[in-house]
C-alpha cells in the first residue's frame, strides 16, 4: 500500500481550477507556462491548484505541526533544492520529483503525527520564490509513475558524470528507474580534493567501533557506478569498510561522494572525487545543464529515472 496525500474539502473551484485539465498532458506544461508566464503565482493560486491536497510538515527541532497545501510545498521544497537561478524546466523537473518523493511517503512520518519533517531526512524547504510557484504551479498536481503505481523517487546534488544504482546504497530500492545512468554534462567540472592524515582518517573512524592503528587507505573494490563501494583500512579491525560509511564517518561534506580516486603522500591521504551526494536518481546540477541546453522538464527527468511517465496524481491506483 502505497499512498497518498490526505485531502481536505476545497472550496468551490474558480475559472483557473477549469484550465488545470489542460495540465493532463505533459505538452501541455509548456504552453501553460508560457500563458502564465507573465502572472504571478499567489498562494491562493497554488492552494487552488492543490485541489485539497495537503502536507502536514513536521520540524525537526521543535516537533510543530503546519499543514500547508500541496503545491505549495513544492514550490517552498524546490527553492530549498534547486540550484539558484536555475533554469525554468529544470525547476519543473525539481518540482515533479518533489512532488512525487511528497507523495510516494507521505506515511513516512506517520508515528509522529505528520507526514514528512522539513530536514533532509524527508525534503527541505525554503521561503518559496516567484520562479518556484511558477514551477509548481505549471506541473501542478503531476508525478512521476512507473507501471501505473507512483515512483519512489531520489534525487542528488551532482552525480559527477554516472549516476548511482540506488540498490549501491539501500539494498531495498530495487527499481529499474533508478539504475546507474551516464550524465555528459559534467566533463568541465572541476574535481574536488581533501587531504587527510592518517591519524585524523583514525580518528573520524573511532565512532564506527574499529580497532588497532591505521597504516594506510586503499580502494578495496569499486561497484559498476565506479564509486568506491568497499574500501581497506590497512591495520584496522575490521579492515573494510563499505564506501558509503566510510563518507558518513569522515563527514558527507568533507568526503563530498564516493566517486575518488586515492594518493598517498607520506602521512597524508590526498582523496579527489567527483559530484556531490549520494549520486541516486536526477543530478540537480545536471538537470539545470539540461535545461540550459534546451532540453525539457519531461527530456531531463526521463533520462534520470528511466521508465518512468508523468502522470496525475488522480490516475494512479489507490489516488484520491
Ligand atoms: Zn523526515
Ligand atoms: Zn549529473
Amino acid at each position: 500500500m502505497r499512498h497518498v496525500l490526505r485531502t481536505v474539502p476545497t472550496r468551490a473551484p474558480s475559472a483557473l481550477l477549469l484550465v488545470l485539465p489542460l495540465l493532463a498532458a505533459t505538452s501541455a506544461l509548456v504552453a501553460t507556462r508560457s500563458i502564465r508566464a507573465q502572472v504571478a503565482i499567489s498562494d491562493a493560486d497554488l492552494e487552488r491548484a492543490s485541489e485539497g491536497r495537503v502536507i502536514a510538515l513536521g520540524n525537526v527541532s521543535s516537533g510543530r505541526v503546519t499543514t500547508i497545501p500541496l503545491e505549495m510545498y513544492v514550490a517552498r521544497v524546490v527553492a530549498g533544492e534547486a540550484e539558484p537561478a536555475a533554469p525554468e524546466a529544470s525547476q519543473q523537473a525539481l518540482a515533479i520529483a518533489i512532488r512525487t518523493f511528497a507523495t510516494a511517503n507521505g506515511r513516512r512520518h506517520a508515528r509522529d503525527g505528520f507526514d514528512l519533517c522539513d530536514g533532509t531526512h524527508c525534503q527541505v524547504p525554503r521561503n518559496a520564490t516567484a520562479a518556484t510557484r511558477q514551477a509548481a504551479f505549471a506541473t501542478a498536481g503531476h508525478v512521476l509513475a512507473f507501471e501505473g503505481a507512483v515512483a519512489d523517487v531520489y534525487y542528488s546534488a551532482n552525480c559527477g558524470g554516472q549516476t548511482e544504482t540506488a540498490t549501491e546504497v539501500w539494498p531495498r530500492a530495487s527499481y529499474p528507474y533508478l539504475r546507474s545512468v551516464p550524465d555528459d554534462v559534467h566533463e568541465d567540472e572541476p574535481s574536488w580534493t581533501l587531504e587527510r592524515t592518517l591519524t585524523q582518517i583514525q580518528q573520524a573512524l573511532e565512532r564506527a567501533n574499529v580497532t588497532g592503528r591505521l597504516t594506510g587507505v586503499e580502494i578495496a573494490s569499486r561497484n559498476d557506478s565506479g564509486r568506491v563501494s568497499r574500501i581497506r583500512l590497512v591495520g584496522l579491525q575490521p579492515e573494510l569498510m563499505a564506501g558509503d560509511a566510510f563518507r558518513a564517518a569522515l563527514g558527507t561534506t568533507s568526503i563530498r561522494s564516493t566517486a575518488f580516486t586515492l594518493d598517498r603522500l607520506g602521512d597524508v591521504v590526498r582523496f579527489t572525487g567527483r559530484g556531490y551526494g549520494h549520486g541516486i536518481g536526477m543530478c540537480v546540477v545536471g538537470a539545470g545543464r539540461r535545461a540550459r541546453r534546451g532540453e525539457s522538464a519531461d527530456s531531463i527527468l526521463t533520462t534520470y529515472y528511466p521508465g518512468v511517465r508523468i502522470t496525475p496524481i488522480a490516475m494512479l491506483t489507490g489516488s484520491r
